[in-house]
């Protein structure tokens, strides 16, 4: 293998893969290191909807008491991949989920404010 990808070096030319001449390198200078790579992708997105204030929806969209979500979890960007979104949107939908859960009366109180 090594052998091919220096020889497709030496011409220039990859006809295995198309590999655009300038970006090739022969493997010759030892030594030689290796990670196991794994083929991957860094979103899973879909899962759960949300609305705007970050409540998560149920199947008739209908916010579920008390239950907020942000990131990936709950993307915006839904199945579609937009780089750079995704920490963005963690940054910005995490605060308003956050600021609207604190804004929720606690279950304790709201249970003693209807048992009085
Ligand atoms: C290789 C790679 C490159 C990326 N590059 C970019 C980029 O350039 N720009 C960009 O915007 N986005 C990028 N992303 C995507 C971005 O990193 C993620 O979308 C984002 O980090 C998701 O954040 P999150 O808080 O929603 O989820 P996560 O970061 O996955 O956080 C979820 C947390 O929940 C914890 N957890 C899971 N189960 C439980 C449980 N049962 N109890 C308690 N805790 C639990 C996990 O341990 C984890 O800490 C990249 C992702 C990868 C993998």
């Amino acid at each position: 293998m090594v052998e091919t990808w220096n020889r497709f070096c030496a011409t220039g030319h990859d006809t295995d893969f198309q590999a655009e001449p300038d970006t090739m390198g022969a493997v010759c200078q030892p030594p030689y290191f290796a990670i196991p790579l794994y083929p991957g992708g860094p979103n899973t997105k879909g899962g759960l909807r949300a609305n705007a204030r970050r409540e998560v929806l149920d199947w008739d969209d209908t916010p579920i008491p008390r239950l907020y979500a942000a990131g990936e979890i709950c993307s915006v960007f839904q199945f579609v991949y937009q780089g750079g979104g995704n920490l963005a949107e963690c940054i910005v939908f995490g605060r308003i989920a956050g600021l609207n859960a604190a804004a929720e009366v606690p279950r304790v109180m709201a249970q003693d404010s209807t048992a009085t």
